[in-house]
């Protein structure tokens, strides 16, 4: 018994020390299995799971199909590696399964991917939905939820064990959660960041936003024929998923309008990734890493709002949250980092005037004038109304800043 309770207890600070964020989202996430690890453990597992259908000549028997698939695929996969410029180097690959039965598709870890043929044929799906099922799957290996799902298996199944399972019954748990992890249903969480994600990817890649609610009403109403591995049993649809869904669109429909203007921006890289799933291989000599641009961020409705100059910070007790991030905020201003500096802002939301400068500043830094004479007006107002803390005693969090003066003198700057 001591045993395992050293073992709970190391459980539990990896659990602390592995805590990372989320490369899409920047949500903390227990991470105690390496991204890497995971990739390479479903390599073996991807191949496995197509191995039976290629077998019964069923894996991309049609070749009208697998071409469909393939070209929306590799749409989206030419937008997933914007957001994060190394998934450059996995071994995208997406294959057809023909089993009418079944309502189903994934991606692993990795970018291994699959659809079922009876995904398409029963929903009777569009392209446009087609690249909302794919883009959802690939916003869960984006977002690295498989490690995640596996890190969580791992500490309540060491803590099943501490309480009552002998040492076999440990090891027969973890292998299953290792093995099982991305079959096991997502979290309300990992579905409304994937759902998040792929409807962002759809729209970059040219696909129509308001065919995302549309799939899932869809697969709502058909779920009454279940199949194997049935996508709502490891994708759980909520009541909120198709508002929450309907909601973003419009937000999404400028990026969708942008990519029906230059339908030839499209790169294609999955088709040079498709081939045999060669594990140990080196994927990265596959494919040629992007350019070192900045990532894309995921498209946040808060700072559309603020560039449109409609930007809100209500918090008033975020006093806290905003001088732990006052450092930051020095550095990104210097840096002219006008984007990251707005974004951190508008996370915090603290309604104060030094927050209005800052915001100022971003607006000044991208040329938006209207807006930021708005927001430095806002600080102004606050700073002579009220004790703010540019003037209290929390003048550390201004970073030398002096209000209402500086933003006045931006006001005169910017002019009429
Ligand atoms: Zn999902």
């Amino acid at each position: 018994m001591k045993y395992l309770k050293s073992l709970v207890q190391a459980a539990l600070f990896a659990g602390l020390a592995a805590c990372s964020s989320n490369p899409m989202t920047g949500r903390s996430q227990l991470m105690l299995v390496p991204e890497k690890q995971v990739i390479s453990q479903s390599v073996s597992a991807y191949k496995a799971e197509l191995a039976p259908h290629a077998k019964k000549g069923k894996l991309n028997d049609d070749e009208r199909v697998v071409q469909r698939v393939r070209a929306i695929t590799d749409r989206l996969v030419a937008q997933a590696v914007r957001y994060r410029p190394d998934s450059a180097s996995w071994a995208w690959e997406v294959n057809v399964i023909d089993d009418p039965k079944t309502l189903n598709a994934f991606c692993m870890p990795g970018g291994k991917m699959a659809i079922y043929t009876g995904l398409i044929e029963k929903l009777k799906a569009t392209d446009d939905e087609i690249a909302q099922v794919m883009g959802h799957e690939i916003g869960h290996a984006l977002a690295n939820h498989g490690a995640e799902k596996m890190s969580v298996g791992m500490v309540s199944d060491i803590l099943i064990s501490a309480i009552g399972g002998g040492n076999q019954g440990r090891q027969q748990a973890g292998q299953l959660a290792a093995l099982v992890a991305w079959q096991l249903p997502n979290s309300r969480g990992a579905e409304t960041e994937a759902d998040r994600i792929g409807i962002e990817l759809a729209a970059r890649a040219g696909y129509d936003p308001d065919a995302a609610p549309r799939l899932w009403q869809k697969m709502k109403e058909s779920s009454g024929e279940k199949g194997r591995f049935d996508l709502l049993s490891t994708h759980p649809a909520s009541d909120t998923r198709m508002e929450e869904l309907a909601a973003l669109a419009p937000h999404m429909r400028p990026l969708y309008a942008e990519a029906a203007k230059n339908p030839a921006a499209h790169p294609t890289r999955l088709a040079a990734n498709v081939r045999e799933v060669t594990p140990g291989g080196d994927p990265a000599s596959h494919v040629v890493a992007p350019a070192a641009l900045r990532p894309l961020a995921l498209v946040n409705p808060a700072y559309e709002r603020f560039r449109a100059g409609e930007a809100m910070l209500e918090c008033e007790n975020c006093a806290l949250g905003f001088s732990n991030r006052a450092d930051k905020l020095k550095t990104l201003d210097a840096r002219g980092d006008w984007e990251s500096l707005a974004r951190e802002v508008l996370e915090v939301g603290y309604s104060q005037d030094i927050a209005w400068y800052y915001l100022g500043r971003a607006a000044e830094g991208q040329g938006l004038s209207d807006p930021a004479r708005r927001y430095y007006q806002q600080a102004i107002n606050l700073a002579r109304n009220k004790d703010t803390h540019c003037k209290g005693m929390f003048t550390d969090i201004c970073n030398g800043i002096r209000l209402p003066e500086q933003a006045e003198a931006a006001l005169a700057r910017l002019g009429k």
